[in-house]
């Protein structure tokens, strides 16, 4: 074989590697989420091959694309002319968004089911804005806008009011329960330039938090059905929920186990028989523990195969971890199995005692 058939051969050769890999992923991803092949390939192809969108969205006039961003919830806090909004709400959330970004204390002037009106506070500015329902679209339109501040903006605004605040923290609450109303009221002037009382700051903490609780009971009431949804889009998915009654007889939550068909037999199949198990604190209002199985994929990747949340990490937990672990994933007595662990006396107890 000389060097250009050798350079063939080679590019030839990477190339059915690559084409069994990226089948590999696809078949993967299908039987995890059942996502249509089709529909990938073909938004690759069209956007590799023919350079053109993989989806509609992409092309239009500028109007079509600000009606995008609007239906994307992307609004940049920008207006013009006879720009189109979907509803009245979607207008409004585009002036929090210029407030935010211009820092001039707009308010509306004019607020009616078919109609808004929004003008500038600021002495002697004349910046004002009109939006009204289109009925034969059947979309609210920007019909007079008059944009120029002759006013100089003071970092006060009476439109950011708790609501807005809520939202713009409440991402950063869910990270940090722990972040104070003062430093809610200096994240604000430091992001936003705006400037809200210590009052507002608190209100909006403790609101945040019981957004944040009311979501995750909402969450917890709804494990059953995640369960259902998880066995019925994945045959063969282990999926355990133990609950506790309480004295006035309502149940709740205790243990939970999870490990997807796709993983299980992918580790089987491909991986080593190594296996990592570990826990780590669920922080926030939530509490317990989180117990994790990994291993190692053939690219030595760490590859997660079962989890599971307790209350917390003792002995019985990490028991009936193990024991379910063994069952599920087939592993008998622990032949020719090797453990990772940062040796908790719960796990040496219970990996003694199960396998
Ligand atoms: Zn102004």
């Amino acid at each position: 074989m000389d060097k250009n058939q050798m350079l063939v051969y080679l590019n030839h050769h990477t190339r059915r590697v690559k084409m069994r890999f990226v089948r590999m992923m696809l078949r993967l991803l299908r039987r995890t989420y059942k996502f249509s092949t089709m529909k990938i390939t073909r938004n690759i192809f069209r956007m590799k091959m023919k350079n053109i969108p993989a989806t509609d969205d992409e092309s239009g006039d500028e109007e079509q694309q600000a009606e995008r961003l609007v239906r994307r919830d992307l609004l940049d806090g920008v207006f013009s002319l006879r720009q189109l909004f979907c509803s009245g709400s979607d207008f409004k959330k585009n002036i929090i968004k210029y407030i935010l970004k211009t820092r001039h204390n707009v308010v509306y002037a004019r607020w009616e089911k078919e109609k808004l009106e929004a003008k500038c506070k600021g002495k002697g500015c004349h910046w004002e804005i009109y939006c009204s329902v289109e009925n034969h679209i059947g979309k609210w339109m920007v019909k007079h806008y008059y944009n120029e501040h002759l006013c100089h903006p003071t970092g006060r605004c009476e439109l950011i009011k708790n609501p807005i605040i809520d939202d713009l923290f409440l991402e950063d609450i869910r990270r940090d329960p722990e972040m104070s109303g003062s430093e809610i009221k200096y994240e604000m002037k430091r992001r936003y330039n705006i400037i809200i009382s210590p009052n507002q700051a608190k209100v909006a903490r403790r609101r945040i938090l019981d957004r944040l609780q009311a979501e995750c009971d909402e969450q917890f009431s709804r494990l059953r059905d995640y369960e259902l949804q998880l066995c019925t889009m994945n045959d063969g998915t282990t999926v355990e929920i133990n609950t506790t009654t309480r004295d006035d007889g309502s149940e709740a939550f205790s243990h939970m186990y999870i490990c997807f068909e796709a993983l299980r037999s992918a580790w089987k199949q491909n991986c080593r028989p190594i296996i990592g198990l570990d826990g780590t604190f669920l922080k926030h209002s939530m509490k317990g523990i989180m117990l994790i199985v990994v291993g190692r994929d053939p690219n030595n990747q760490i590859f997660p195969i079962v989890w599971v949340v307790v209350d917390c990490e003792n002995n019985p937990n990490w028991e009936w971890f193990v024991r379910k672990l063994k069952e599920d994933m087939g592993l008998g007595l622990g032949e020719n199995i090797t453990l990772i662990s940062d040796m908790h006396r719960g796990l040496i107890h219970s990996v003694a005692t199960e396998l």
